[in-house]
């Protein structure tokens, strides 16, 4: 695996390749890497003959007072993780490189950036899709894979890629949980021993309205009125959103008349977690 850290390297390294290789597999990542990264790496390799991956903790993406400057890293580890899920090249540019001084483009999807998390960090989609966009256009690959986790994510860079005629397919990747349930993210290592306790909470949410879709119900505002209940009895954690929308327009649905997806976002602690399960309700049964 070679490891490049600037944009005219990567694309040179890319060029010596690219003519007699049938596909490019690119997965972006802020570093960090755990076993979700891991499961998108992989799928790659399988899916591609040369596989990209890039770590970049991209400032545009960060609100004011977020968590840019804490934001854990560790290349060293990284890379190995990297090399063994069969990555050939690893991109690490510096924000200077793919920010040059005077850079004023950005690229905005509305509509589906207008709720959870986009409500929630304002200019967060902007800064992702804006890098998205840049990375895509220095690698140029065929796939890019991204974690159904940040599915909301997902489906903005899926639209962004339609609506721009990128030429790319955009491939989810189903969401990768510790044994407990917990989503991987880079952002647990933030988590104290009780917090990390506490977090338990999140995937109960998405279980607990999986458990009631099983029982028959259908509306939207029950659901998240239980998961604002669950929420509430564990002092560690506060709830910033549960949002039940469509899966394709991430519209707000009231009544689960065919399948939904279920977004929550909770505070642990001072670390925000987010994690999303699809909503499949039972049939309604054809009047006798
Ligand atoms: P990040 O480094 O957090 O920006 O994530 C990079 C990519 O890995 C994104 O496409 C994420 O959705 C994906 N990802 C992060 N955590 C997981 C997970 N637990 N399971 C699957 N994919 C993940």
């Amino acid at each position: 695996m070679d490891i490049l850290t600037t944009v005219n390297d990567l694309r040179e390294a890319i060029r010596a390749r690219r003519t007699y290789l049938k596909r490019i597999g690119f997965v972006p990542t802020m570093g960090y890497l755990h076993a979700g990264h891991e499961a998108l790496m992989r799928q790659a390799k399988e899916e591609c003959d040369l596989v990209v991956a890039s770590i970049f903790v991209n400032p545009t993406q960060f609100g004011p007072a977020e968590d840019l400057e804490k934001y854990p890293r560790d290349l060293a580890r990284d890379s190995e993780l990297c090399a063994r899920a069969g990555v050939d090249f690893l991109f690490h540019p510096d924000a200077r490189d793919m920010y040059p001084l005077g850079s004023s483009t950005w690229v905005d999807v509305d509509g589906l950036t207008a709720i959870a998390c986009g409500a929630a960090r304002p200019g967060h989609f902007r800064g992702v899709c804006t890098v998205c966009a840049k990375l895509f256009n220095i690698v140029r690959p065929d796939r890019a894979y991204f974690g159904e986790k940040d599915f909301q994510q997902l489906m903005v860079i899926k639209r962004m890629v339609r609506d721009l005629f990128m030429p790319l397919t955009i491939v989810g990747v189903p969401t990768v949980r510790e044994p407990d349930g917990l989503a991987m993210s880079s952002r647990n290592s933030y988590l104290s021993l009780s917090e990390r306790q506490a977090a338990r909470v999140v995937p109960k949410t998405l279980q607990r309205a999986r458990e009631m879709i099983d029982a028959g119900e259908h509306e939207g505002a029950a659901i998240t009125a239980a998961i604002e209940e669950l929420v509430a009895a564990q002092p560690l954690a506060k709830l910033q959103y549960a949002v039940i929308v469509d899966p394709d327009t991430l519209t707000p649905m009231r009544a689960l008349t065919h399948e939904a997806r279920l977004l929550v976002a909770i505070f642990v602690g001072a670390t925000r977690l987010i994690d999303n399960c699809a909503l499949v309700p039972k049939a309604v049964a054809p009047p006798a």
